[in-house]
């Protein structure tokens, strides 16, 4: 595993989260957020409520690009926990 890229996020996304951190591996190629792997599950869980709360709030018009490439993130990692 490799660091690949970094998304950082701006606006209201930024107050749940700043910045995702991905790593890629050389191998095979999976690509994961290494910042949300290493989040500890309460700060996840949180992050995960927020995320979801937001996004009832607005509608899906008016919804941030950024916001939609949280909930990605947030549905790729569930898978761990
Ligand atoms: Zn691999």
């Amino acid at each position: 595993m490799g660091y690949y890229f970094t998304t950082e996020f701006e606006g209201e996304v930024a107050k749940l989260l700043d910045k995702s951190i991905y790593h890629k591996c050389k191998e095979c190629g999976f690509t994961f957020s290494k910042t949300l792997f290493e989040m500890d599950y309460e700060a996840w869980s949180k992050l995960n409520l927020d995320t979801h709360t937001y996004w009832e709030l607005m509608s899906k018009n008016n919804l941030d690009y950024s916001v939609k490439q949280l909930m990605l993130f947030l549905a790729t990692i569930t898978q761990y926990y």
